[in-house]
């Protein structure tokens, strides 16, 4: 990462002061005085400001059951931002890994690793993300087989050429299904009911790889460890 951005994940200066310190020659790396604030700099190296080695602190990684009429972006002029529930430090630093639509309920989860939400996001990694469908048109025992082979086979979405990647859909009831996906495509769950001829009338997100939503609405909590690392 950058040396300035290094400074800020591991002292309370803002971007500002961490260049300032930089240029004022206050930051040494590996022995040596540096004043590039873009210098790319590594963990291993020995950095220090005013004689004093930083360590950056540890990355935080959050779940959250996201209510809906909340927006999973930091700014919005139409909705309340879900970072709002977030009663910690540094929420700017924060971002979420896979965003949920204003009106989708559910799991989110947010951290400042960069590296942990590309991983988790990354197509070629398939994780599985696992939602609970209400449907406006009920399922006849007919099609139920049908959209099953369909949705295992691969969907044309409106606009796109590609087609989805094998979904595993369980039928609960003719209004209420389970869908399992690998890939975040843009409004993905609905486009697929749309593309077959139906329409989402509720869509709440259960589960993410092997994390399950297990706090009430509207509550968070920090991921176990054994949580993060499910991921790698
Ligand atoms: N697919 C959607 O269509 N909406 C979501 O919020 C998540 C997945």
């Amino acid at each position: 990462m950058r040396l300035d951005k290094y400074i800020c994940k591991s002292t309370q200066l803002s971007k500002a002061e961490a260049v300032c310190s930089i240029q004022a020659g206050r930051v040494s790396v590996n022995a040596t005085v540096a004043i590039d604030a873009a210098l790319q700099v590594h963990e291993n190296n020995t950095i220090e400001l005013d004689g004093v080695q930083l360590k950056p602190r540890a990355f935080r990684y959050l779940l959250m059951h996201k209510p809906a009429g909340l927006v999973c972006s930091n700014v919005d002029e139409a909705y309340p931002s879900l970072f709002n529930l977030l009663d910690i430090d540094r929420v700017s630093e924060l971002h979420i890994v896979g965003r949920l639509d204003v009106d989708t309920t559910g799991l989110v989860l947010i951290t400042d690793d960069g590296r942990w939400s590309f991983h988790i996001t990354q197509p070629a990694n398939a994780c599985p993300k696992v939602y609970r469908v209400g449907l406006a048109r009920a399922l006849s025992a007919r099609d139920i087989d049908e959209l099953v082979a369909q949705f295992k086979q691969g969907i044309r979405l409106q606009g796109e050429q590609r087609l989805t990647l094998p979904a595993t859909l369980e039928v609960i009831s003719s209004k209420d299904v389970r869908l399992t996906i690998t890939e975040g495509r843009f409004h993905q769950v609905k486009r697929m009911f749309a593309a077959v001829g139906n329409r989402v009338a509720s869509l709440h997100r259960e589960q993410i790889g092997d994390v399950l939503v297990d706090v009430d609405e509207g509550q968070w909590r920090y991921l176990h460890d054994t949580e993060v690392q499910s991921f790698s």
